[in-house]
Parts: C-alpha cells; sequence; structure tokens
C-alpha cells in the first residue's frame, strides 16, 4: 500500500463513527455486551475483540494496522514507551538458560535490560561490535534464540549490514530483532531484509512532536498474537488511547517532517564538515567521515536528521561554553520532534544510570528539527567561534 494511503485511509472506518473525517477518541476502559452468551464468545480470543483497553481499543487500532503497513509487518502492538515494546518483545524471544547477542553500545535502557534484569532470569547476553559480520558468527552459541541490532546507533551511528544478519540467524534458526527508530520505516525497512522483529520508540519520529512517548512492536501475525497473550496482556505497558490519538495526528505528516529535517541536516553537515573547529562528524550519509558510508547507501534511504560530532578542543569546559552559546537548539534529550537538539554526551558523566559512558567529553549530539537551517547554521557559527 501506497504511503500516503496508509497515512490518510487505512484503518479508518469513517461510516462506523457518524463519518467523521478524523477517528473520535475512545477513552473508554472497558466493552459491554448484551448478552452473558456474547460475553462468554468474546472472552475465547481477547485478541480479536473489544473486551477491556488493556487489550485492545478502537483507538489504539487505528494506529496499530497503520504502523504495522509502514513498516511491511503483517502486525503491530502499541506499547507505552519504547522501552516496554523492546522488553516485551526481548522476553517474548528467551527463556531462563538462553543466550542472547546484541549490538553494543544499545540504547541505555535496552542495555540494563540484558545486562541487569534479564540475568536475573537466567538469560546471558554476548555484545558484539556490529560492523563485522564474522563477531555474530563467533559470538553465536548452540543456546543462542536472538540477535539485537540497532542500525544505526543513535548517539555514535554505527550500522551493521541487516540482510546479512537476518541471513545469518535465519539459517541458523535464531530470530532477530532491530530497534529502527532512528531510520522510521520510511528510511529503512528491515523485514524486507529479513528481520523478525521491529521495535522503535515511537516518542521520537513517529509521533514526532515531542508530546508523546510510546513504543511499537512490528513482526508477523504468530508472533504478535503470541506476544499480546503473554508480555503484552501480562506486563501491561500498553499506550493510553488519547496518547495513541495524538500519535495518529502526528503520523499523517511523517514523510514531511522527516523529509524537511534530513533536508537540513545534510545543510548543517555540509558546513560543520568544513568547519576547521570540528574534528569528526558521525552521520551515515557523510562520504568524509563514515567508514560504513557504503553499506547506509545500500540499506538507508537518506541519513535521517541526527548526528554528533566531535569538537576541536582541550578541556570540558570548552564543550561546556558551546553548549551553554547555542540559542536556536534545546538543551535536552529525545529527538524526532520538531525542534531542534543538543544533547553534549559528557552530561552522563555524573548520572548512576549512565555513569560508564565512554563516550569523550568533546562529543555532542545533535538533531534537527523543523527550524531554517540557516538560522541553525548562524546560530552553530556563534557559537563555534567562542571556543
Ligand atoms: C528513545 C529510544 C528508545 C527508548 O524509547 P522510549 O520511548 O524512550 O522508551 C529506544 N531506542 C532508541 C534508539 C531511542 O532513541
Amino acid at each position: 500500500m501506497e504511503t500516503s494511503d496508509i497515512l490518510n485511509h487505512l484503518g479508518e472506518e469513517r461510516e462506523s463513527y457518524f463519518d467523521a473525517v478524523t477517528p473520535p477518541l475512545m477513552q473508554s476502559s472497558n466493552f459491554h455486551f448484551p448478552t452473558i452468551q456474547a460475553m462468554r464468545e468474546a472472552l475465547k480470543d481477547e485478541f480479536g475483540v473489544h473486551f477491556y483497553t488493556r487489550g485492545n481499543n478502537p483507538t489504539v487500532e487505528i494506529l496499530r494496522k497503520k504502523v504495522a503497513a509502514l513498516e511491511g509487518a503483517e502486525d503491530a502492538l502499541i506499547f507505552g514507551s519504547g522501552s516496554a515494546a523492546i522488553a516485551a518483545a526481548v522476553m517474548n524471544s528467551v527463556n531462563n538458560g538462553d543466550h542472547v547477542v546484541c549490538v553494543k553500545k544499545p540504547y541505555s535502557w535496552t542495555d540494563k535490560l540484558l545486562n541487569k534484569l534479564l540475568v536475573n532470569y537466567g538469560i546471558e547476553t554476548t555484545m558484539i561490535d556490529g560492523n563485522e559480520i564474522e563477531n555474530f558468527e563467533r559470538a553465536l552459541k548452540a543456546n543462542t534464540k536472538l540477535i539485537i541490532i540497532e542500525s544505526p546507533n543513535s548517539v555514535t551511528f554505527e550500522l551493521q549490514d541487516i540482510k546479512a544478519v537476518a541471513d545469518l540467524a535465519k539459517s541458523k534458526g535464531i530470530a532477530t530483532m532491530i530497534d529502527n527508530s532512528y531510520c522510521t520505516p520510511l528510511y529503512q525497512k528491515p523485514i524486507e531484509m529479513g528481520i523478525d522483529i521491529v521495535v522503535h520508540s515511537a516518542s521520537k519520529f513517529i509521533n514526532g512532536h515531542s508530546d508523546v512517548v510510546a513504543g511499537v512492536l512490528c513482526s508477523g501475525a504468530k508472533r504478535i498474537e503470541n506476544i499480546f497473550h503473554n508480555e503484552f496482556m501480562t506486563l501491561g505497558g500498553i499506550i493510553s488511547p488519547n496518547d495513541a490519538w495524538l500519535m495518529i495526528r502526528g503520523l499523517r505528516t511523517l514523510p514531511i517532517r522527516l523529509d524537511r529535517s534530513t533536508d537540513s541536516t545534510e545543510k548543517v553537515v555540509a558546513y560543520l564538515e568544513n568547519h576547521p573547529k570540528v574534528i569528526h562528524i558521525n552521520y551515515p550519509f557523510s562520504k568524509k567521515y563514515n567508514p560504513q558510508y557504503n553499506l547506509a547507501q545500500k540499506q538507508m534511504k537518506r541519513g535521517g536528521a541526527m548526528f554528533s560530532f566531535k569538537l576541536d578542543i582541550e578541556n570540558l569546559e570548552q564543550a561546556d561554553t558551546f553548549c551553554n552559546s547555542l540559542n536556536c537548539f534545546l538543551m535536552a534529550c529525545s529527538w524526532g520532534g520538531y525542534e531542534s537538539l543538543i544533547f553534549p554526551t559528557s552530561a552522563l558523566y555524573s548520572s548512576q544510570n549512565y555513569g560508564n559512558t565512554t563516550q569523550p567529553f568533546n562529543l555532542v549530539r545533535m538533531y534537527i528539527g523543523l527550524e531554517d537551517p540557516e538560522l541553525l547554521i548562524k546560530d552553530l557559527e556563534q557559537a563555534l567561534e567562542k571556543i
């Protein structure tokens, strides 16, 4: 199905709600039955009916259909955060005594899930450098059940050869999962490349307005139904109908937002590539700096709207001066919204949860929003002059 058709029409049954153009918000926790027989029937298959909103809700369902279609998946589930989606996907794929292979430096809470929480349940994880396919082969064990990749990484932007990883896993009967938050389904289609499970932090580009925290999990129909009956219903990390409604609204403009932010990012990266105070840029489509440029070109449609770069400075104070001097970038975590952001990785240094970060003090991550790129470049210029 064509993208704009998915975003404008798929899943919307206007005749069933007064022909309203925009779907109603079904802010209801439960659904009633006219007879005990009808209720009994419904309870036989909670996956297929509206019974209670921890399972299905009509507003959430519209979103679910759209997201699955965008990703080219048979079905999807929507969660209250990306982390909830990731946890459900991983927990559904492994049991006590199983082994997981994951790329190193994944999203911080994915790291904690694997290397702290799941360790307590007898699940072992090997973290590897995902740049070479041989590293995946070497890490596999007889009890490996899941390979987790994140291509590209959202701080340092390393890539993995998605098709090669999927092919390797398939040949050994191992499930694969990718965190596709950075590219969104518009710039990278992992299911077409053979990946089994695609997860997103929908708090980023998919919602896109910095007003909802949500996650999505896309996969085959059978796996989705299994996750629904187990991790989804049991852990209960659902999205509220209200947030799902906001996400449907945010999703309408995903292609426009993503392209605009990416166009501007290309301009900003080109400016920084030629700036004497910038010594390195991590951006998938930077021909000058990315050693995996060819792989990025092969599996990503465009480079996306975030990058990190190293300043040519001596000390942390200079990095702080640079960050404090920017006027058009908000200093905040997250990304994928309308507003440009700066996240100095040195902010992690004193945090308990992120305290073991190995990022250098001069590395700064930048997300480019919907502002005029010339305005952003001027702002960068004056801040770089101060260091
Ligand atoms: C933000 C993020 C997550 C976690 O998603 P939440 O919605 O914050 O729980 C996972 N992966 C990546 C790459 C992210 O940027």
